[in-house]
């Protein structure tokens, strides 16, 4: 992947896209000091980026950095990057890290990088496959307490565990893997929010220990101007076998219907199409009042 054309953001500069690298001693390859946003853009607007600036200075400060950087100025960088690569629609991926200058655990005063790339990103999982409801694997890990670890931020540190169970699913012929939380209740997928269906009520899990998407709450408040009940609560894993339908919500994602959950089955339904066709049409550029 870092061997292809294009640009990325860097740091305030514009650099060739091979040439974007980092030191081996970076601290946040060895202590994982590292933050970073996923989000796209449709028409060459990108979705709710103020939101995703917001989230990747907060995801910072929960792990004690900040990032040189305002919100404003993220914006207009993942704007510049976007039309030095020609797309409108793409996939963004700003990353925040602590550099390369003190090795050890404490680096209070190591430079805080900032990085910015785009690339094409059609769907995330099989178009085909999609429309019929993914397969997903119950994951060995659980979401940390928020005790243990700042389980709100969007950190890479916290993707470890999210790593190992996509790989472990992948191998077991799923798409992705669910994980419960702490306590054992349901929490959400890898790199995405789930939602259930039952008698027109959409549930989905309070995002209190693992993190409340952007698309996870665009979705809620699309289904309540429908005038769709959203129940926000604890979902513990037996209680999937009373729901009819499952999706789960992210940027990359989208809402992708979910077929299987372990040994649960749902039918992609009237809910969930409604729920993908809303998100589409919310996620296009809207045209500016007179
Ligand atoms: N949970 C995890 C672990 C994620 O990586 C993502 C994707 N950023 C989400 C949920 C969904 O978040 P969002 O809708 O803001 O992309």
């Amino acid at each position: 992947f870092d061997q292809r054309d294009g640009w990325i953001w860097y740091d305030g500069q514009l650099v060739p896209w091979k040439d974007a690298k980092v030191h081996v001693l970076t601290h946040a390859l060895h202590y994982a000091s590292s933050v970073f946003e996923g989000e796209r853009a449709y028409g060459g607007t990108i979705f709710k980026s103020i939101e995703h600036a917001e989230r990747l200075k907060k995801s910072a400060q929960i792990l004690d950095f900040e990032i040189p950087y305002s919100v404003a100025e993220i914006d207009a960088a993942k704007r510049l990057v976007l039309e030095k690569n020609g797309q409108r629609d793409a996939y963004l991926r700003p990353v925040a890290w602590r550099g390369s200058e003190m090795m050890g655990v404490s680096a209070q005063h190591n430079k805080i990088h900032l990085a910015i790339a785009s690339w094409e990103w059609p769907s995330y999982f099989d178009p085909a496959q999609k429309m019929k409801g993914i397969r997903i694997d119950m994951a060995e890990y659980r979401r940390p307490d928020p005790a243990t670890a700042p389980s709100t931020a969007k950190a890479a540190g916290l993707y470890m565990i999210c790593t190992i169970s996509k790989h472990r699913a992948e191998r077991r012929g799923y798409a992705d893997a669910l994980m419960l939380d702490w306590q054992g209740r349901v929490a959400e997928c890898t790199g995405a929010n789930v939602f259930f269906v039952k008698d027109g009520v959409l549930h989905t899990p309070i995002a209190d220990c693992f993190l409340d998407g952007i698309t996870r709450r665009t979705v809620i408040d699309l289904a309540k101007r429908r005038g769709i009940e959203v129940a926000e609560r604890r979902i513990m894993p037996e209680e999937m076998a009373g729901f009819s339908e499952c999706f789960i919500t992210g940027s990359a994602a989208e809402v992708t219907p979910v077929a299987e959950v372990g040994s649960y089955t749902f039918k992609p339904g009237a809910l969930t199409k409604t729920l993908m066709e809303d998100y589409e049409a919310e996620v296009q550029p809207k045209a500016k009042a007179a």
